[in-house]
């Protein structure tokens, strides 16, 4: 049975309480995990603030960089073995993590490489009242020790999102991966052994949040600073930990996002960007669609053009030929999905396609698929219109005026993302004035240039990382004030 350990101080550490890691594809055990305790928690604190002490907190910008791009290097050279680990623990298919998964989880490391070679900071030079001259310059400095604490959607992506910047800028960091996909953090520490990054600089412990990993790390005093992408409950209950010590927080959470197609769209476009944003991943992607406002004259028409590309997704395994939708990553999430799509049905909506489970073949019968969903008709005020779901399905209303359709937008706790869908720039622009969210998309989602700040506005997130923004947490800004 295959093992997954901790990665404590560069050597793998086995616990004597384990969990068993399934596969969502079929729900098979892949392995045993070893849960971290406070004993294994403290050894990877003590081994960071050892790293920071030694070899790693006295290294060149330039030693460092190089080792960075060695990382990436070897998780391209070990590609299949990452591809195979991520399939495994997510069930998503082999195009999608073989084309976003990771090879952006590689690139992480040497962006960030390149970003920290060359980010300038600031300097003055003034007239002291004595007549002479003073001059001030800034020094990033790293964080210290930081913990990182990962959700199951893009595993291995979303951790080398936070460590690549993390370790460009010095610091050296604890990850709690999410306790539903082990596999390629742990991956990553033989990797981190191979190309010589020092011991302690990169450590993983595994488990849960309450009572166990992740609550132990975050509640750790000689932690410097928490990074988190997950739910805003979860952040809510890290901010909490947090406070204690006063330290700095970066969070990436939940989102209720919105779609907005106009009727001067180009439509082929927006149906496709639409199916891809409420689909894609199983509509687990924190920058989903599930809420979709359409402008009234194209309204029937794109409910009857997505209900079609939705019923003609192919439901699968990650190998299967030509599959469009995995199944959602747990039992305990189908439960909650599949609730929502009950609700749907009991608050009166018009269930345009899906509210159900697909019949899957032979031991993917016991795997966590979902029928990708649709509906109409439900108020603004419904639980479906306002709590994040992460399944596959979105509700679509119609919209007559442009602040009508801002106002909709606008009317959700959460302020991640959004996607506007029309010709008229003008329209575009002013949406993207007016909705309060932390990442606009105009006829496109899920662009990404990786030297722009990725984040989320109102519940959806604290602070901004991505390109220098990144450096922003990751570093300490100390002002050096020279009289000459
Ligand atoms: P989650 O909040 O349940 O778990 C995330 C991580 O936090 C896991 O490692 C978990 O073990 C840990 N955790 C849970 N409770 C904790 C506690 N009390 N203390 C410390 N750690 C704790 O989220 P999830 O279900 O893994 O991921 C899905 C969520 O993540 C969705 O809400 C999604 O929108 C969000 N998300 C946001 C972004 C973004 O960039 N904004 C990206 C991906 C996912």
């Amino acid at each position: 049975m295959k093992q997954f350990h901790n990665f404590i101080n560069g050597e793998f550490v086995a616990t004597s309480k384990t969990f068993e890691n399934r596969a969502p594809a079929d729900n098979h055990v892949i392995g045993l995990v070893h849960e971290a305790g406070q004993a294994e928690v403290d050894a990877a604190v003590k081994a960071a603030r050892a790293a920071m002490n030694g070899e790693w907190g006295k290294m060149s910008v330039v030693k460092r960089v190089e080792l960075l791009n060695a990382v990436a290097d070897e998780i391209n050279n070990r590609f299949d073995e990452f591809l195979a680990a991520e399939l495994a623990d997510t069930g998503k298919p082999h195009s999608l993590a073989s084309h976003i998964d990771i090879p952006r989880g590689a690139a992480n490391f040497k962006i960030f490489a390149d970003i920290i070679k060359n980010a300038p900071t600031e300097s003055f030079q003034m007239t002291t009242p004595d007549g002479g001259t003073a001059i001030s310059y800034g020094v990033r400095v790293p964080l210290g020790v930081v913990a990182v604490v990962c959700p199951w959607n893009l595993p291995l992506l979303l951790m080398t999102w936070k460590v690549g910047p993390a370790l460009a800028c010095g610091n050296a960091v604890i990850v709690k991966p999410s306790e539903e996909t082990p596999a390629t953090a742990t991956l990553l520490g033989e990797v981190m052994n191979k190309v010589g990054i020092p011991k302690g600089v990169y450590n993983v412990v595994h488990g849960f949040g309450p009572n166990s990993a992740g609550e132990f790390l975050t509640k750790h005093p000689d932690v410097d600073g928490i990074t988190f992408t997950g739910e805003t409950r979860t952040g809510e209950a890290i901010m909490a930990a947090a406070a204690k010590g006063v330290r700095p927080v970066s969070f990436e959470l939940g989102g209720k996002n919105a779609a907005v197609v106009f009727a001067d769209a180009d439509f082929d476009k927006a149906i496709a960007g639409v199916t891809r944003s409420v689909f894609e991943n199983c509509g687990q992607v924190c920058l989903g669609t599930e809420r979709v406002y359409v402008q009234r004259p194209i309204f029937d028409k794109f409910v009857k053009a997505l209900k079609e590309k939705a019923e003609a997704l192919k439901i699968g395994p990650s190998d299967m030929p030509g599959v469009g939708m995995g199944p959602l990553i747990s039992a305990e999430h189908k439960e909650k999905v599949l609730s929502y799509y009950q609700k749907a049905k009991a608050e009166g909506a018009n269930v345009v396609t899906g509210g159900g489970t697909p019949t899957m073949e032979g031991k993917y019968a016991e795997g966590h698929y979902v029928q990708p969903t649709i509906w109409t008709g439900l108020p603004e005020t419904s639980p479906i219109i306002r709590e994040e779901i992460f399944g596959p399905c979105c509700h679509i209303a119609p919209f007559d005026t442009e602040e009508e359709a801002i106002a909709l937008a606008n009317d959700t706790p959460y302020g991640l993302a959004t996607s506007i869908w029309t010709t008229d720039i003008s329209v575009a622009t002013r949406m993207a004035n007016a909705i309060h969210v932390g990442l606009c998309w105009i006829n496109s989602w899920f662009l990404r240039d990786l030297r722009t700040p990725f984040g989320g506005s109102k519940g959806s997130g604290i602070g901004r990382e991505g390109g220098v923004h990144s450096l922003e947490f990751y570093t300490d800004l100390r002002n050096v004030m020279i009289k000459i």
